[in-house]
């Protein structure tokens, strides 16, 4: 049996607040495993910090939500959003799994068309499609979903110099009760320029119609939201088949639906509040089904979840540096994990676990990254054990926009590995070098040399 280790005792202040119903939560156990391979031996392996995803859980959170959809809908497809995680084992899971590919930059469009993803089944969004993005989108088929006016008129012009049919459909931005409203994307619809932007399109007579697109914002914490948004896209729909005799094929619903994260500032940890699957499908799919399309005609139903579908299937492992004091008495624990890797924590509370065992005296922490940089904090206030120099812990549901935004800054990026489904860890993302960093650095000549 291992030596019961020494604990320094702490004298706490007792605070004589309002007592708290919830009591105060503290994880009990350690998080020693991700899909029964041990953090340590990550670490050992991989280096600290380390990105790591599960497969099975990308696969099991996507069969949820397929299966949450698919139960109330006879017509649904998915798009995997590249810019959520655009690491190219993470998109093939996606694409494995049936999904499309939703992209919003020709960068984005290049890296799914490498993947394998067929153009016909790539959603090109977003305001900046270059005049060379929109030719290759519109020689591969692809459905361009169009953002403004001068982006309509050039892909007019284009059409008619390339003698095809490009298939369209235009984004839409809208009231649905949520503020700020998102309505810097797309044409809106309470004011008229959905329906201008739909009327110059039908009468080109060189433009295919085939969709409406939402996108209605990101971590929406109502599922009534889509509800309202989708009975708004229904009733544009319904409108351009009376007025021209032509039927909407789609209908696509972006993303924005809320991971398990908690949210700074939020009452209660987001796993207990946030909507589910079956709330934001039950929204959707209602306000389609009681619209007046014709029973046999319902549109295809396409989602766009990004967040949702990789957050909690991302890891971040990570060391202790050190322990300190800060001048008010509170524990200052620093670690190997910055803001510069981890994005989210500038809006999210995420849960922290050690990965080894602890003793249950758990007090109040600042977690606090590597960087010289006063806002490199990962937890502002988590109460937590005592996590000595060197032991590890584990950061919970990082899987989106982390590996996207993440930049280089004062140290390099790590590797991300990714455990499949055969309980295997599998490298998808080397580490940075200096090499790979200077590589793209060029020395003027006469900076070459210096004496000091
Ligand atoms: C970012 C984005 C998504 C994915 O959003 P999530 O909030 O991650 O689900 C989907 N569609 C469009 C157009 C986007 O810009």
């Amino acid at each position: 049996m291992e030596k019961l280790r020494y604990e320094r005792p702490i004298i706490r202040k007792l605070e004589s607040a309002m007592p708290n119903k919830f009591g105060s939560r503290t994880e009990l156990l350690p998080k020693t495993h991700i899909d029964g391979v041990a953090v340590k031996e990550l670490i050992d392996n991989y280096g600290s910090p380390l990105f790591v995803i599960s497969e099975q859980t990308i696969r099991e959170t996507f069969q949820a939500e397929k299966k949450a959809f698919t139960t109330r809908y006879p017509k649904v497809q998915f798009a995997w959003s590249y810019k959520t995680n655009y690491l190219n084992a993470v998109c093939n899971v996606f694409h494995q799994e049936g999904s499309w590919a939703e992209v919003v930059s020709g960068f984005e469009y290049e890296k799914a068309l490498k993947n394998g993803v067929s153009g016909k089944k790539i959603i090109f969004n977003g305001p900046d499609k270059t005049e060379a993005d929109l030719r290759k989108a519109i020689a591969n088929d692809s459905l361009i979903h169009i953002d403004h006016l001068d982006e309509l008129y050039t892909i007019i012009e284009l059409a008619g110099d390339m003698k095809l049919k490009p298939r369209v459909a235009i984004r839409v931005n809208m009231d649905i009760g949520v503020y700020p409203m998102w309505d810097r994307f797309g044409f809106n619809y309470e004011n008229g320029q959905a329906w201008d932007a739909l009327n110059k399109i039908m009468r080109s007579d060189k433009l295919e119609l085939v969709g409406l697109h939402t996108h209605i914002g990101t971590f929406m914490l109502t599922a009534q939201a889509y509800g309202t948004a989708a009975y708004k896209l229904a009733d544009l729909a319904l409108g351009v088949q009376k007025k021209y005799k032509h039927k909407i094929k789609y209908i696509d619903m972006g993303g924005g639906f809320t991971s398990n994260n908690t949210l700074k500032g939020a009452y209660l940890p987001g796993a207990d509040t946030n909507p589910g699957f079956e709330d934001y499908a039950e929204a959707i799919t209602s306000a389609l089904i009681n619209s007046d399309f014709e029973p046999g005609d319902l549109p295809l139903l396409i989602l766009e979840t990004g967040r949702a579908l990789i957050d909690d299937a991302g890891y971040l492992l990570g060391s202790v540096i050190t322990n300190k004091r800060l001048s008010d008495g509170r524990r200052n624990t620093i670690i190997d994990v910055g803001v510069n890797i981890l994005f989210t924590a500038f809006w999210y509370e995420h849960k922290v676990t050690p990965a080894q065992e602890f003793t249950h005296y758990a007090e109040d922490t600042v977690l606090y990254g590597p960087l010289c940089m006063n806002i490199d904090v990962i937890r502002e206030n988590v109460s937590l054990p005592l996590m000595n120099k060197g032991d590890h812990f584990v950061i919970h549901s990082v899987g989106a926009y982390n590996m996207t935004q993440w930049m280089q800054f004062i140290t390099l990026r790590p590797k991300v590995i990714m455990i499949g489904t055969d309980g295997e860890a599998h490298l998808i993302r080397d580490n940075e070098s200096l090499e790979s960093i200077t590589s793209h650095e060029r020395m003027p000549d006469h900076l070459k040399k210096f004496e000091l």
